[in-house]
């Protein structure tokens, strides 16, 4: 085939590609364009998870008659002018692509009034060809329909999912931006059903309980950073969870740049590392950050759809987001606390007939038998001082608090303080050793092997001094000293086993390293204790960043009020 220019309709088709994927991608853009054009109320309504119908009006600026019909052309924009306004980017659209790109590959249909006009313009676009232009009465504003999309692309059509899971991009998108902008109202409806109704009110606090509920709003806690100056500056704000309110995967962790929803895998990696030790590995955070940075420090002309940014100061974004997170995340993490006390299962108490509750017998410690509370008054952000009472079944620590009795699981609560004491001397390269009198032989598998080979210069600066032994063995000659309480030998060869095992959970090996040797460290549970013993736990729990929890995510301690015990008395 001889080299040719590309008719002007095949040319919209093919760009229309890299902007509009799905049916959401349309949603963002329409939706886009009228927070640009200062909406303060946005209203949409889809059919078909919007592959049939998408109609999206707001009550913005509007469009001048006279340019309606320019404003479906490709690179057409009111929003920058000069390539110097490229770096300079205040608005959310700017590349003049999309109503064109979606009119190229669907029936779009607009109109618009910009408030001083008598009377709307309409004009329709079926496959990127311009229909007509009409004058249609309408209220100031924009109402923009896109129906059939994807008509004339037949093979984009066939990779869309299920309407219920499209209209489930949309909503999450949706949401995602009545987050981000809550002095707006949005209303999403699906198939006629209210999705998502926001009242625009303008505080963040509210939009989070008209999108969640009350209930996972009172579990979260505002954040709010500022970092650097000028040109550097960063601010960061918006809602963290509680560890409580874990999800099963990232996609509750919702990114913000001056109001643009982005994905950026390095400041999500930032907030989950701030939950590192609070959460399990399988768990992630819920948290919706904003972060605000000068307009001229940032590149939003990355990527098409504009999702992915570059940041000038990238690792200033970085510490500034981490530490907001971390800070609120130190302050406020509560102990867990009883709240409903059972002593059998729900199926026992209705096939008796009885209450779910009721006051005896005493409370045990497990899993399922306790719930947490979600509010946590201030006054328990700190962990008060604790009276030692005495030990439980060799693993519980009972102590009164001002507040009531806290049973501290030992084993837990001292992995915590030797994590910290641990970390903060290979932080001073301070790491205390213990030359062992006699060299250990420790024999390792192949991968092992492998894992440590690489790492034995690294692994000296944890105070592990060894060398290959052999084929399969290395001779250990020291070990940081807080491993060698107990039998050394079995501990270092289960240390290396289980350390090789935990690198697959995605922590870095220092960091599972460090997990490892605490929990190896720590006293077991059923070890009797002496109340000096104890006492010094507890003492030196109180000292921790991060007493509630044990590096692995688990609480250290649980609370029983005196209001609980009060209530489960019948002396209230
Ligand atoms: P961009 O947003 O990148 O400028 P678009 O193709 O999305 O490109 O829109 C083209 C132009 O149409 C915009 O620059 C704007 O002037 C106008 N426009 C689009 N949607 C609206 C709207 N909802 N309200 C007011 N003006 C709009
Ligand atoms: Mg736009």
């Amino acid at each position: 085939m001889p080299i040719r220019l590309l008719p002007p309709e095949l040319v919209a088709k093919i760009a229309a590609g890299e902007v509009v994927e799905r049916p959401a991608s349309v949603v963002k853009e329409l939706l886009e364009n009228s927070l640009d054009a200062g909406a303060r109320y946005v209203h949409m309504d889809i059919r078909g998870g919007g592959r049939q119908e998408i109609r999206v009006v707001d009550d913005g600026c509007g469009i001048p008659a006279e340019e309606v019909a320019l404003a479906v052309q490709r690179h057409a924009t009111s929003k920058i002018a000069s390539a110097a306004d490229l770096y300079r980017i205040r608005t959310l659209g700017f590349r003049g692509e999309a109503l064109a790109s979606i009119a190229a590959v669907s029936h779009l249909t607009l109109v618009s009034r910009p408030a001083g006009q008598e009377v709307g313009m309409e004009v329709r676009v079926e496959g990127g060809r311009t229909l007509g232009i009409t004058p249609r009465p309408c209220t100031v504003g924009t109402i923009v329909l896109v129906r059939d999309l994807f008509y004339n692309t037949p093979v984009r059509l066939k990779f869309l999912r299920q309407p219920r899971t499209e209209a489930g991009y949309i909503h999450t998108l949706v949401t995602d931006y009545a987050l981000a902008h809550p002095d707006v109202a949005f209303h999403l409806l699906s198939d006629g059903r209210v999705a998502l109704h926001t009242s625009g009110s303008g505080g963040l606090r509210d939009a989070l309980i008209e999108i969640y509920g009350l209930e996972t709003a009172q579990q979260m806690i505002p954040v709010e950073k500022a970092l650097g100056e000028g040109e550097m500056r960063v601010r960061v704000f918006g809602y963290i969870g509680q560890p409580t309110l874990s999800r099963a995967t990232r996609r509750a962790i919702t990114l913000f740049v001056n109001g643009r929803r982005i994905r950026d895998p390095g400041l999500t990696y930032a907030v989950e590392e701030a939950y590192r030790t609070l959460l399990t590995s399988d768990r992630h955070p819920v948290a919706i950050i904003g972060i605000e940075v000068d307009p001229a420090a940032v590149d939003v002309n990355v990527h098409p759809t504009k999702s992915e940014v570059k940041f000038a100061y990238a690792d200033q974004v970085f510490a500034a987001v981490q530490r907001a997170v971390r800070e609120v995340l130190q302050e406020h993490v509560a102990v867990p606390r009883i709240t409903a006390v059972r002593a059998e299962s729900p199926r026992e108490e209705r096939e008796r007939g009885r209450p779910a509750t009721r006051p005896l017998p005493l409370p045990r410690l497990g899993g399922p038998l306790f719930e947490e509370e979600e509010e946590v008054p201030p006054e328990e952000k700190g962990l008060p001082p604790l009276r030692v009472l005495g030990q439980m079944a060799g693993t519980y620590i009972l102590a009164e608090g001002p507040d009531g009795l806290y049973l501290i699981d030992q084993h837990a609560a001292h992995e915590r303080i030797l994590y910290e004491q641990l970390a903060a001397e290979r932080e001073r390269l301070s790491i205390r050793t213990q030359t062992l009198l006699e060299p250990l032989i420790v024999e390792l598998t192949p991968q092992q092997q492998a894992l440590l080979g690489e790492r034995l210069e690294e692994l000296q600066k944890w105070g592990f001094e060894m060398e290959p032994f052999g084929e399969r063995a290395y001779r250990v000659r020291s070990v940081p000293a807080i491993l060698t309480r107990g039998d050394v030998r079995t501990r270092v060869a289960a240390l290396v086993e289980e350390w090789s095992e935990g690198l697959r959970k995605g922590l870095s090996w220092e960091e599972q390293l460090l997990i490892t040797i605490a929990c190896h460290s720590a006293v077991r549970a059923g070890q009797s204790l002496s109340p000096e013993e104890m006492r010094e736990l507890v003492q030196m729990l109180e000292r921790t960043r991060m007493p509630r929890t044990c590096p692995h995510g688990r609480p250290t301690m649980i609370l029983l009020t005196c209001q609980q015990l009060q209530r489960e008395f019948g002396r209230r």
